[in-house]
């Protein structure tokens, strides 16, 4: 198992679809729930307060209609007791004055009543006041009280008229109370009430901010009101006004007093409240569906990740800023031997750090840390669990989080063992196969080698001869002697060098790069080939600049050359001997110096192409096939190329142009 650095644990298997819906059922039903409760607790308070406040107003109506009552009654017996005074004695002037001084104390204290009178028995006005002039006998009024002036006469009792308006709003009444001596009807009092000062007068101030006060006849005809306060009403309460009756009604209506701001901002709270939860909830649902997706996309995300993870033949390795490691992944842990628990947290020194190689690996850990490990990877050995030591190239990088920050560093680790051993069996094998090529040319050689030799020791044989021939003439000088000696010390150093060159080219050694002449290497070539190619007929052609030094082993670039050379040889076996031309080129660059081969032979077919440098590939009955394989290896050994084209001025259109091109690099010192 491997420890990742971010999403540490696996996640847990998702809830379905439908399993998140029903969750979500919950808070959504009680969301509404709470909005129904809190709107039936305002309705049910607002309830309350309605019924709270009828009751208030009944109390309230019950308790003006008894003080009115109680008003009315008191004028009724305060009237009562003037009238059983007035009836004491027949009337005189000093019941005039005491009439009169009654009437102006009851007016002064009573300002609701208008007029009060004193009547006789037939209904004529004995005094009124305050004084005013008598209505018409037939005007409503008048007949009213005539009216009410019988039936109180009749009954015997104080009698209430039917009310009348004065004015609009100005409701007016009259209280008419027999006065009898000895069962005699004397006369009649009578009271005329002015329906609003009563209401006025008798209605406390706190009432009328509450309530709007009317007094209202059988036709619901305003007679009188007060109020101080306006709108329309909630709430209203009629009341039967007896006394006086004459189908009178207290009217009562109940303004409903502006709600304090108190409660006013408590019940926008609580709705704003309400508002914002079910808001919340919509909100918070978004976010859980979002939550859903990002979990849906983080899952498959990890399930990608863990795939690639475990598919991963490359080495993941990941360290903090302190070098402490966070992660490794699967392939690292197979590569190590080691678990992630053992590598994860650790600390370096690292277990596959092996011991050995321990300075070199804490100071590569240093480097990196120091964020200067080299982007091209570097190569280190490391120890796997089991003490095994492998190769591994390692690149690392810096490890970026999120935001952008830099946390520590992540390596991929290749293990190059087999790659390694691999090009270590290659290169031997190439040695291998140079040695053998050598080898077999030196077979080649063999028959050369004797005819090359053949020549400078025949013409050594032949100068000797002369000498001896001069020297039994006994007519000699010394000085005719000379050049035909240096000319045998000449064949004689071109022959040591012949067998030099064969004993170089079989002795088995590195590659030796070195400050050569080139115009040396083409010279030893063609002194070697020249020979074999007057023995086949073939003319040999050079277009040879100024030749530069170049940085080889000299050696082997003779090989190559010599294989090309005899090469273009062997491909003009078939070719008229006029046309049999081989011809060596060398053109200048700034950056590499080309050497072309180039013959009028028999070409090479495009099927075979491709094949040229594979080793063993030949179409002679006595090649090898390994001569091309192994120039191209050395050309790229001094990384040049070699490749082959078709000559361009070949007559039969069938020749070959083999080039190969050296750099030109600054010659060490
Ligand atoms: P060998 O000479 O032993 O065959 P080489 O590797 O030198 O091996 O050459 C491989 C093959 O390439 C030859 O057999 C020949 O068919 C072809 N080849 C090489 N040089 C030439 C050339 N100049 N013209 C035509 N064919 C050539």
């Amino acid at each position: 198992m491997s420890a990742l650095p971010h999403p540490a644990h696996p996640l847990d298997p998702p809830p379905s679809k439908r399993r998140l819906s029903w969750l979500l059922v919950f808070p959504k039903l009680a969301v509404a729930l709470l909005i129904l409760a809190l709107i039936t607790l305002l309705w049910l308070l607002q309830k309350s307060d309605r019924e709270e406040r009828h009751n208030i107003l009944v109390k309230d109506v019950l308790w003006l209609e008894q003080s009115l009552r109680f008003h009315l009654q008191n004028h009724r017996e305060q009237l009562q007791q003037l009238a059983s005074e007035l009836s004491e004695e027949p009337r005189s002037s000093e019941q005039t004055s005491l009439f009169r001084l009654r009437a102006a104390h009851f007016l002064k204290n009573n300002p609701d009543i208008a007029r009060l009178g004193w009547l006789d028995a037939t209904a004529e006005n004995i005094i009124t006041l305050p004084a005013h002039r008598p209505q018409s006998a037939n005007s409503p009024q008048a007949q009213l009280l005539h009216d009410s002036f019988d039936i109180a006469r009749r009954l015997g009792k104080a009698v209430y008229s039917l009310p009348y308006l004065n004015a609009p709003l100005e409701g007016q009444i009259h209280l008419l109370l027999p006065i009898y001596r000895h069962d005699q009807l004397i006369g009649m009092l009578q009271i005329t009430y002015r329906l609003n000062v009563l209401l006025s007068s008798q209605i406390p101030w706190w009432f009328t901010e509450k309530y709007k006060v009317e007094i209202v006849d059988d036709n619901d005809q305003v007679l009188a009101s007060k109020t101080h306060i306006e709108g329309t009403s909630s709430d209203s309460y009629l009341i039967p006004f007896d006394p006086p009756g004459q189908g009178l009604r207290l009217k009562i209506s109940d303004y409903p007093s502006t709600q304090s701001p108190l409660q006013n901002m408590l019940t926008v709270a609580i709705l704003l409240l309400a508002l914002g939860v079910f808001a919340s909830l919509w909100l918070v649902r978004g976010l859980m569906k979002k939550s859903t997706r990002a979990e849906a996309a983080l899952r498959a995300e990890h399930a990608f990740r863990t795939a690639m993870e475990n598919s991963l033949t490359v080495g993941m390795r990941a360290r903090d800023l302190e070098g402490r490691i966070i992660y490794v992944n699967p392939a690292f842990c197979k590569m190590t031997g080691f678990s992630a628990s053992e590598l994860v947290n650790h600390d370096p020194p690292m277990p596959y750090w092996a011991p050995e190689h321990m300075d070199e690996a804490r100071a590569m850990h240093q480097t990196v840390l120091a964020g200067l490990a080299p982007e091209e990877g570097f190569e280190l050995t490391f120890m796997r669990k089991n003490r095994e030591r492998f190769e591994a190239l390692v690149y690392e990088a810096k490890l970026i989080d999120g935001n952008g920050r830099h946390t520590g560093w992540m390596a991929s680790v290749l293990d190059i063992t087999e790659r390694k051993r691999a090009e270590e069996l290659a290169r031997q094998q190439q040695e291998q196969l140079q040695f053998t090529a050598r080898l077999v040319t030196l077979g080649e050689m063999a028959s050369t080698l004797a005819h090359e030799l053949n020549q400078p020791l025949a013409a050594i044989a032949s100068y000797n001869t002369g000498c001896l021939n001069l020297l039994s003439t006994e007519n000699f000088s010394c000085a005719e002697l000379r050049p035909t000696l240096e000319k045998i010390a000449t064949q004689a150093q071109r022959a040591g060098r012949i067998i030099r060159r064969v004993h170089d080219f079989v002795r088995r050694s590195e590659p030796k790069r070195a400050p050569c002449k080139l115009r040396d290497i083409i010279d030893d070539c063609l002194a070697f080939i020249e020979p074999e190619a007057r023995k086949r007929q073939i003319r040999i052609e050079t277009i040879l600049p100024a030749l530069p030094t170049v940085f080889v082993d000299r050696l082997l670039i003779e090989q190559v050359l010599l294989n090309l050379l005899r090469n273009g040889l062997d491909a003009m076996a078939d070719t008229p001997a006029p046309h049999r031309l081989l011809q060596l080129s060398v053109h200048l660059t700034p950056q590499e110096v080309r050497l072309t081969v180039g013959d009028y032979g028999c070409g090479i077919p495009a099927e075979i192409e491709d094949k040229l440098y594979t080793a063993f590939f030949t179409t002679k009955s006595e090649g090898m096939g390994i001569g091309l394989s192994i120039c191209r290896s050395i050309i790229e050994f001094h990384r040049g190329r070699l490749w082959a084209e078709k000559h361009p001025d070949s007559p039969s259109g069938s020749g070959t142009l083999f080039t190969f091109s050296l750099p030109l690099e600054p010659t060490p010192e």
